[in-house]
């Protein structure tokens, strides 16, 4: 690695403090890299990118390291490409309705310069004030308001990127239209980090919505808080924001950061609408209604501090969780949102026959539930039960017509289970897809793929 650190110097670093803190991320797997190099812009890229492609070294792109599935943990031998240092907002376009980004700007901090010019961009995860653009588009990120605006990818117009031998290319365009050629933005999106390195992103950008309505639905009984939500998309309502906490949840954020949140309670929804004023209240009132029905007790958050108090309840959830079991294990899976009462008991069902704790939140609007098994790793009895209640879990899910991940993507742990969605005409398709890009696979190898 000395030829490397000649290469970029000052920006190179293999001391045991750098290899230890580069060697995992939040699916809480770790392997150590073989060096650390923080490239300032695309032509530091090309040169490690350069270096690696010559003497066949993994290269794993990097963002902020908050993937829940190891996409970011190196392979041995490996060279992590550490993508913070490039996080410059290039250019806000008012007019067209665009940015342009490097990958390494925060998503918070991109949401909150935006705000200064009053544009909007929807995708919101739960970890926006610590993850990178990049990764959200590595990972085709979704949020909260998923259910109303999409995700990543709808916002992606084009991107500028660093193929494993060191050319580079530009994909998507300026315009709000265009087709000529294969989507090649498209088909980087979502491609965890296996294809090409993103150095540059342009977004698409939304008129900040007029005003906000935040309401918080307590339930007696679970199984109605999911039958509130397919009853609120059904009376033609798209929330910009359903989310769902199950009893345990609940209790996990009180523990670890109370707002006052009643502990009597099986279920919570936090639904948000935004828009023009006069449709978001007659929204607001019908939803009230269909949720009293159902004997759910209804509060509107007063003002922009009682809201943010709420969003930060949401967005503590993982940590709390990771309060209560470090080792837990996280799984994101998707049904279609009129299955969402039938999963959550099946998962209810699933917990009490195995004897496993698990605690479910999620993007309800969407169907999207994370599903957490909270067990020890250290206990490899209890580890190897709670591994087959996954595939348990994902059959059932398919079962229902959903998919295994909605946001989280493959990576290294869930590798093992893609066979179980994806038939093999369509995975031999992806794998020669990425020999087509990387023909000496250095790119993040052994990721996606059993
Ligand atoms: C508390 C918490 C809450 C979360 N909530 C959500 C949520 O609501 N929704 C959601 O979708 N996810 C969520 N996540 C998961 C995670 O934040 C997202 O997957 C995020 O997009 C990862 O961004 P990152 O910058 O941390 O990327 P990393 O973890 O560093 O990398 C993720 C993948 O992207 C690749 N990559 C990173 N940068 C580049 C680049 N420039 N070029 C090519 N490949 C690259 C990496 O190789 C890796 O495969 C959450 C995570 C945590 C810890």
């Amino acid at each position: 690695m000395d030829k490397l650190s000649e290469l970029l110097p000052g920006k190179t670093s293999t001391a045991p403090e750098d290899i230890l803190c580069y060697g995992f991320d939040a699916s809480g797997l770790q392997a150590p890299p073989a060096a650390v190099v923080w490239p300032r812009d695309v032509l530091d890229v090309i040169k490690v990118i350069k270096y690696a492609y010559t003497n066949s070294i993994p290269v794993i792109p990097r963002g902020a390291g908050t993937g829940m599935t190891g996409g970011a943990v190196p392979s041995q031998g490996a060279i992590i490409l550490s993508m913070e240092k490039m996080n410059r907002i290039i250019e806000i376009d008012k007019e067209n309705l665009t940015v342009l980004v490097e990958p390494g700007v925060l998503n918070g901090k991109l949401q909150r310069e935006l705000e200064r010019h009053k544009l909007f961009y929807p995708p919101d995860p739960a970890s926006m004030n610590f993850c990178t653009i990049g990764g959200n588009v590595a990972e085709n990120a979704g949020g909260a308001r998923a259910i109303k605006y999409g995700v990543t990818k709808d916002y992606v117009m084009g991107l500028e990127a660093v193929l494993p031998d060191g050319r580079l290319i530009k994909t998507g365009v300026k315009t709000a239209k265009g087709v000529v050629g294969y989507d090649l933005t498209g088909l980087l999106v979502g491609s965890e980090g296996t294809l090409a390195v993103i150095t540059k992103i342009r977004l698409k950008v939304l008129p900040i919505p007029q005003e906000v309505i935040t309401l918080l639905v307590t339930f007696k009984e679970l199984e109605k808080s999911g039958v509130a939500v397919t009853q609120i998309i059904a009376a033609g309502i798209i929330p910009s924001a359903l989310e769902f906490l199950d009893r345990e949840t609940i209790k996990a954020v009180e523990n670890y950061k109370p707002i006052g949140l009643p502990n009597d309670i099986d279920a919570m929804l936090l639904i948000e609408l935004d828009g023009t004023p006069s449709v978001i209240t007659k929204d607001a009132e019908k939803i009230s209604g269909i949720c009293e029905h159902l004997d759910g007790e209804v509060i509107m958050a007063e003002n922009e501090a009682a809201r943010e108090k709420l969003w930060e309840a949401r967005r503590a959830i993982s940590p709390a969780l990771f309060h209560i079991s470090s080792t837990k294990i996280n799984e994101d899976i998707v049904v279609p949102r009129n299955r969402l009462p039938e999963m959550l008991g099946i998962l209810r069902g699933l917990s009490e026959s195995s004897g496993i704790r698990i605690i479910n939140f999620g993007h309800a609007g969407d169907g999207n539930i994370h599903v957490n098994l909270m067990v020890d790793r250290n206990n490899t009895d209890e580890y190897e039960k709670a591994m087959k209640l996954v595939e348990d879990i994902f059959r059932a899910t398919l079962e229902l017509g959903g998919t295994i991940s909605g946001e989280h993507g493959v990576g290294l742990t869930k590798k093992n289970y893609i066979t179980m969605e994806i038939r093999p005409d369509e995975l031999e398709l992806m794998k020669k897809i990425k020999a087509v890009f990387d023909p000496k696979n250095i790119l993040n190898p052994g990721k996606i793929f059993p």
